[in-house]
């Protein structure tokens, strides 16, 4: 199973305060199972129930017991470390083997997304674990670079960067030997843990910044976060660069913009976010299949600057977060469908 193209894993994170005492609607039946409970109001009676179950790689629950109505026995909640276990791990040897490849965080807002990817400093998420044991690995001479970068309304961004310098907005190239990539894109070089944590804090803050002058983009744009690793690999006769690119993205938050209420730049926003999370899914499905024909990836920034990470010998992780409780039941729905259709 570890060995498959792409790994879906689903997050259940706990209930928030605004959302204590409701009812629990979706449950970790085993480590591959879960159950969402799908009510539907009618005109006339009591609402129906309808028991949906969605298999994935892992199904991962955080709620804590006692936070919710529900009628099933509890496991203990799921903690950051397991999570990494689960998937961290994977994709660090992954990459160290050579391969290249990509995690993303789906969902809608507030369904922790970023806290699955990046977590606090109290309780550290992937990208900081990765980190964290890259760093460890006894590789002479391991070389890694970082880049970080915000796609927002189709525009990338340079996190790193973010004044540009008096430069022209970033785009994506595809190059006939170098394949694709954003020609004047930061790639810092990172010789440590905490040089590692000081990108992605940098990098974190200018999208916050941004967020309050923008309307809360961050919920409404998609952030990569880009290490390049390489090192020698010795045998008897020879040594070889091995070269390996993990691409951690957390995603635009994925909930249906309200055809009332927003108009023109709201509107687009929405519509640019549906498009690229619509076209990714399609990618991800297509080359899941096994059909390298056809694939639409030039339709959205992030598929085409994910071409090669999404290709040829690579490997896609995603973690899809969903809320436990009923208020979410329509998104939740939406999330593991998508989820489902990407495998
Ligand atoms: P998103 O990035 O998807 O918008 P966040 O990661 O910001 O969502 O999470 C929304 C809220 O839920 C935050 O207050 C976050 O701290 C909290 N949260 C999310 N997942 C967990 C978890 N597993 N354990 C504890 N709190 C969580
Ligand atoms: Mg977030």
């Amino acid at each position: 199973m570890a060995d498959e193209a792409v790994q879906v894993a689903v997050r259940i994170r706990p209930f928030l305060p605004r959302e204590k005492g409701q009812r629990q609607i979706v449950t970790v039946q085993s480590a591959n199972v879960l159950k969402l409970k799908v009510l539907t109001t009618q005109l006339a009676g009591p609402p129906q129930e309808e028991d949906k179950v969605f298999s994935f790689d892992h199904c991962l629950s955080s709620v804590k017991p006692n936070d919710s109505r529900r009628d099933e026995p509890h496991a203990p909640p799921i903690t950051q470390e397991q999570v990494y276990e689960a998937i961290g791990q994977n994709l660090l040897s992954n990459a160290l083997e050579g391969y290249n490849s990509c995690l993303f965080a789906y969902g809608q807002t507030g369904s922790g997304k970023t806290y699955t990817v990046l977590g606090h400093e109290r309780d550290p998420g992937l990208i900081p674990r990765l980190c964290q044991n890259l760093f460890t690995q006894e590789y002479e001479e391991l070389r890694v670079s970082a880049s970080f970068l915000e796609i927002y309304n189709e525009q990338l961004k340079d996190l790193l960067n973010p004044q540009m310098k008096g430069r022209k907005p970033l785009y994506v190239h595809q190059h006939p030997q170098l394949g694709v990539y954003v020609p004047h894109l930061t790639e810092a070089p990172v010789g440590s843990h905490d040089e590692c944590m000081a990108l992605l804090d940098f990098g974190s803050k200018i999208r916050a910044t941004s967020q309050t002058n923008m309307n809360s983009t961050s919920s409404r744009s998609h952030a990569l976060f880009i290490l390049r690793i390489t090192f020698p690999i010795k045998d008897e006769s020879r040594t070889r660069i091995r070269n390996s690119t993990l691409n951690l993205i957390d995603l635009a938050g994925s909930e249906r913009v309200k055809k009332s209420g927003a108009a023109g730049q709201r509107m687009r926003e929405g519509q640019n976010i549906n498009s690229s999370l619509s076209v990714l899914g399609q990618v991800i499905s297509k080359l899941a299949q096994g059909k390298f024909k056809h694939v639409p990836f030039r339709q959205s920034k992030l598929t085409y600057l994910l071409t090669d990470a999404l290709s040829g010998n690579s490997k896609t992780h995603m973690v899809a977060a969903i809320s436990p409780a009923l208020s979410e039941m329509e998104e939740t729905l939406g999330t593991l469908r998508f989820a489902s259709s990407v495998k």
